[in-house]
């Protein structure tokens, strides 16, 4: 990778390097909220910088509530407007020096959701995950269901109740079967569990009736985030049979504020597992879409430190996102800028690396101790839990930033 360096102040172990120039939504103070591009502890505002004429992209765009217009003008400009930003940290004379108003520290900044969700749809595309659920839900033999392997599996979710790192999220109440009992009763859930998954954006609208190629799908997606799918398992685990989760997921999904571009991420493409058997035709698709991000789970219980819980990567996935994309819709349902695709708990082979309490602590056997010496099976009232991101090559590296979000007790 070509070295690049700014005259910005980046500290080392930065997600938002110059390699990176994530794409967000921030306000200040009583301020609309309006796009900027992360860097180091700044945030470049673009309505600024395209009021100075620096962009060819007009202010306007820039000084929305959500990117979902920006990223609808095309990769073709929006790849642009990031390079040509990217140009301006770096520039020796750049005019930028002389403004320094374009720039705003983030912890000035509140974030907002970044696009507008339409649709939001999670995938099930991690082998490990679905293999480890599927032994505990159902048999330990045939863990995995026979269409497992021969399709992404998904659902629709709730686009709604999707929510932006540092919201708080409320414990639901719902219905859940009592052990060896037959009827249910209502109550707060006692198996609050996290996901961690990431999530992709869509960068360009396909009609309804029509279908994205895995050789097409990348120009779809227009970058990524960390997506913490906050899950009831109590609830879910009653309601499933049989059309698959509903409230025991709708209550809320997290999402990080920071969108990392696809180009942004190219050079951490990797290979993905091998798949056995044999994908249909429209499933095949050519070259490397895995990517080798670095994932952290950690639980910070009310008055002491956060525990790391899970070190996973993203480059497991069995699924990519190309062929996620393309059978989404070979059916011919539309999808729209703006929705967002998950993928699914990222669970690795080794117990370190799973994804979700439920597989940590193995369905509520096992505990883990935190910081201060109490336990966790599932979540607690008052925990936070704080999912990180980070991809690394050659000294070089990008981030998310970070996922949180703190569990209030049930009303
Ligand atoms: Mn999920």
């Amino acid at each position: 990778m070509k070295k690049l360096e700014t005259w910005v102040t980046v500290p080392d172990t930065s997600d938002f390097s110059i390699y990176n120039l994530p794409f967000g939504i921030f306000s200040v103070k009583e301020g609309a909220p309006k796009a900027g591009i992360a860097i180091g502890e700044q945030i470049v505002d673009l309505a600024a910088l395209a009021d100075l004429g620096l962009l060819e992209v007009s202010g306007v765009y820039f000084r929305q509530s959500t990117l979902n217009d920006f990223i609808g003008l095309g990769k073709e400009i929006t790849n642009k407007v990031r390079l040509d930003v990217q140009q301006l940290l770096i520039l020796e004379n750049s005019p930028l020096k002389n403004h320094p108003k374009v720039f705003v520290p983030q912890q000035d900044a509140k974030m907002h959701l970044p696009v507008h969700i339409g649709d939001y749809t999670d995938f099930y595309s991690s082998i490990e995950h679905a293999t480890n659920v599927g032994k505990m839900f159902r048999d330990a033999n045939n863990a995995l269901l026979p269409n497992w392997k021969h399709l992404p599996v998904g659902y629709h979710g709730r686009a709604s109740s999707i929510v932006v790192s540092g919201t708080d999220v409320r414990r639901p109440m719902g219905q859940i079967l009592p052990k060896d009992q037959i009827e249910p009763v209502f109550q707060a859930s006692g198996r609050l569990d996290f996901e961690l998954e990431m999530g992709f954006i869509v960068g360009k609208r396909k009609r309804l009736g029509e279908r994205i190629s895995t050789k097409n799908a990348a120009e779809h997606i227009f970058g990524m985030v960390l997506f913490n799918d906050w899950s009831a398992r109590d609830i879910q685990k009653w309601e499933y049979v049989p059309l698959g989760p509903f409230l025991g997921k709708s209550f809320a999904s997290s999402m990080s504020p920071w969108v990392v571009t696809m180009e942004a991420l190219e050079p951490f493409r990797v290979s993905g597992p091998e798949q056995d058997p044999k994908v249909l035709p429209y499933l095949e698709f050519e070259g490397e879409y895995n990517f080798d991000i670095q994932l952290q789970v950690g639980i910070q219980p009310k008055g002491t430190t956060e525990k790391v819980v899970s070190t996973s990567n993203f480059k497991f996935m069995y699924w990519n996102m190309l062929q996620q994309l393309a059978h989404h819709t070979v059916n011919g349902c539309n999808v729209n800028v703006g929705d967002v695709m998950a993928s699914g708990t990222i669970s690795g082979k080794d117990a370190s690396s799973y994804g979700s309490m439920l597989e940590i602590s193995w369905g509520g056997k096992k505990s883990v101790q935190m910081n201060d010496g109490s336990e966790r099976r599932f979540l607690e009232d008052h925990d936070t839990v704080i999912m990180r991101g980070h991809a690394e090559k050659e000294g070089i590296r990008i981030g998310f930033g970070e996922v949180k979000g703190t569990i209030l007790p049930s009303t």
